[in-house]
This record gives C-alpha cells, structure tokens and sequence, in this order.
C-alpha cells in the first residue's frame, strides 16, 4: 500500500501509471476485446496472469478506478461492477448457497432487502437482526452460519451498527462479515477499520457524488482467511489464499451477473471521487447544522441524526467517524402539515430519490421507498406519512436553511 494520504492518492495514482503523453488520467478504454500477438500470452491471461481478455471482466479504465477504491478502503484488491445492486448481488450469489445461514441487519436498504428476498427463495437462510446491539447478532449464530451483513448508517432511520463489536465476534467466530459503507464512505472510516472482511460500497452516492454515474464496488480487506471459507471453488484455491474471495467473486460474479462497470461510469466515478473529502466535509457540516436547526423547530415533531446527542448512537457514531456524522436524516413533520404541500414549496431542495449528491435531495419515505411494504408493515416500522428522508449536498448553507424556513412557515 502506498503511503500517501487519501486524497493524493486519489489525485495521483493514475498519471504514476505511465500514461501516455503525460495525461493525469487513465485512458477511456471502450474496447470491447483484447487482442495478442502470441498464443501463449492469451492463454496465460485466460489461465489466471493478470491481463484484459473480454471487457465483461473488466478494462484498464475499471482498473484504475478499482486501485483508488481499494486505497480508500485500506484493502487489497476491489472488483468493480454497474451499480451498488450488481456488488452486493455478486457477493451474495457467488459466495452463498442453498442451506447456509446469514445473519442481516435489519435495519438494510430497502433493494437489498428484495434481494434477500430472491436469496431465501433460492434456498439462503436470513436472519433479520437488530445489529445496533452485537448480543442480537450473536444470539442469531446457527450451525450453518458463514456470514455476516450490515450497513454502517441506515436510511432512512440512520441507525448505527454496532460495527466494531460484531467485526470482533465475527473474528473469533471465523464468519465472513461484509459491511455496506455506502452512506458513510471510506472517508469516514475504512470498512477494515470495523474488522470487515469485504467492503461493499455503492459508487453511485457520495463516491461518484454529482449524479451522472452508477457503479458498485466490492473490496477485500485483507482480514478474513479466505482458506476457512466453505464455498470456494477448487479452480480458485490457487495460490496465496488472500487472494481467493475476490478471484471468485470477479470471476463468478461478472460472468454469470454480467453487471459489469463500463469504462465510460468509470471515468466518471473517478473524476467525481477526486473531490469525495472535500464534498464529504461540507456535506457533513450542512447536514448537522440542519438537523440541529429543524430539531429546534416547532413544525417538526422529530429529526433522525446521529449528529444530534438525542440519537440513540451518537456516541458510538462520534467515536467511529471522527466527528462526521452522514448526510442522511429522517425528518418527521407534525402532523398538521401536508407533506406533500410542505414539499412543493421547496425551492433549493429537490424533490427526488438518491442520495449522496453534491445537491440536497429529499422524499416522503411512506409514499415512495417504503410504499411498496404496505401501511401494516410501515407502522410497524415507525414510518409515519409525514416522514422524510433528506440527503444533504454541498450549498451554501444559509440558503438551505433558508428553504427549510421558508416551506416550514407558508
Ligand atoms: C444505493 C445503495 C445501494 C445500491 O446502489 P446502486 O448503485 O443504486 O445500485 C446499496 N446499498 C446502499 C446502502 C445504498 O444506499
């Protein structure tokens, strides 16, 4: 690993490469197939050698970008793919099968629970658990347990994981446990840090951050010994163990998915992860300033932010993320106001899903993400009509708390 901090290595890395005639980035490589002059090299790059063959498997452009995320990440190795769903479904699908156990945060991006779904239909048992209190996750262990899965800050409850307690008992356990550090970033804190195994970010929030790309990256660690794990293919015991995880995930998992990242969105991402400290510290301090202002404010019955010492883990949030607390709350309005009146007077804000964008974006979390669920299950969940989840950009903030005020008081 090299030894620059986070940002220069962004910065840096792809000019270090060589490229040619002194550009700072990696080129843009559409090229569907490689080709070789010797029959033996071909051979030798279908056998394992490290090399580009069929662009479903990636490109020299994916590659530059898998580098900075495993940099970020503090990792070993990364594998790209199309979106944040193509990752987690890779990981999933590659590396489970029919009769093992999951353990699974409860509290898990409404998509990737759907795909929990599809993975109980095809024979994975889950366990859905409350993994803000390591004892729940513990108490879910079964015989056939051989992996673990939380986020780090949920959406839109903004729950936070009792990361670094689950990361040990997973270590004296010998259980695979990936975290999904998509809503706080590496930045924030490297997965590694938590004692993950593999870090699953969605590239397409804060990561490429100005919502014109998609992508989804899976980045192993470097902690977990791979020559425990039950479900590694014979073909991908070669060599140093380390390495084992991610060769089947990256072989599996874009072969048989095809979600690969085209080297377009790749380009994309890392022009936009550039800036991703940057964006990252304003966002941060809008979001807290916010949520202690709309805290205060007598229109809004409550606001969800672990940067507020009401949060149930303010604590551990301060402890885990250097003082930043996401860009992501949930704000209930009282119950007098129509949501949907309240939300038209927005003038800055806008109204859309997708989160982690240099612009604040916000939606009613009943009406849109959590519809589909039904009003039982939503009640159930604590999800009022009047709830909204806000995700905070980089504006000036007396013009976000300007719009605030301004649709709160009409
Ligand atoms: C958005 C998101 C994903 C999925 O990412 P896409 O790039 O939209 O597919 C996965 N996990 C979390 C926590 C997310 O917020």
């Amino acid at each position: 690993m090299s030894k620059n901090g986070f940002t220069t290595e962004i910065l840096h890395s792809d000019r270090r490469t060589g490229c040619e005639f002194g550009a700072v980035h990696q080129p843009l490589h559409p090229s569907a197939e490689y080709a070789f002059a010797d029959a033996r090299e071909l051979a030798a790059v279908f056998q394992g050698k490290p090399g580009f063959s069929y662009s479903r498997q990636g490109t020299p452009t994916t590659a530059a970008l898998e580098k900075k995320l495993t940099h970020m990440e503090q990792g070993i190795g990364s594998v790209s793919f199309a979106t944040g769903m193509a990752a987690l479904s890779a990981t999933f699908f590659t590396l489970l099968k029919a009769g093992d156990h999951l353990i699974c945060s409860k509290y898990i991006f409404g998509n990737t629970n759907s795909l929990l779904g599809t993975l109980q239909g095809l024979g994975v048992e889950i366990t859905l658990v409350d993994a803000t209190d390591v004892e729940a996750v513990k108490q879910a262990k079964r015989s056939n347990t051989i992996m673990v899965f939380t986020e780090t800050i949920a959406n839109p409850g903004t729950q936070i994981a009792d990361l670094e307690a689950i990361g040990e008992w997973c270590k004296t356990e010998g259980l695979l446990y990936v975290v999904d550090n998509t809503l706080s970033t590496p930045w924030l804190s490297p997965a590694r840090l938590f004692g993950a195994g593999l870090a699953v970010n969605s590239l397409s929030k804060h990561i490429a951050g100005h919502g014109n790309a998609l992508g989804g990256m899976v980045t192993d660690t470097g902690l977990f010994d791979w020559s425990r794990y039950p479900n590694i293919s014979s073909a991908y015991q070669q060599g140093n163990a380390k390495g084992w995880g991610l060769t089947q995930i990256k072989k599996k998992g874009l072969r048989d998915m095809g979600g690969t990242l085209s080297s377009d969105a790749a380009h994309r991402v890392a022009t936009g992860m550039e800036t991703l400290p940057l964006r990252m510290a304003k966002a941060c301090d809008n979001a807290c300033q916010l949520a202690h202002y709309l805290a205060g404010h007598p229109s809004v019955t409550t606001v969800l932010y672990p940067g507020l010492s009401s949060h149930p883990q303010h604590r551990r949030a301060t402890s885990l993320f250097n003082g930043r607390y996401g860009t992501l709350m949930g704000v209930e309005l009282a119950a007098d106001i129509d949501v949907f009146d309240f939300l038209n007077k927005l003038k800055v804000v806008v109204l859309s899903t997708h989160l982690g964008d240099t612009r604040s974006l916000t939606l009613p979390v009943a009406h849109t993400i959590y519809y589909e669920m039904g009003a039982e299950q939503r009640a159930l969940m604590g999800i009022g009509d009047n709830l909204l989840r806000i995700s905070i950009g980089i504006e000036d903030y007396a013009d976000l708390e300007g719009d605030f005020a301004q649709a709160l008081e009409a």
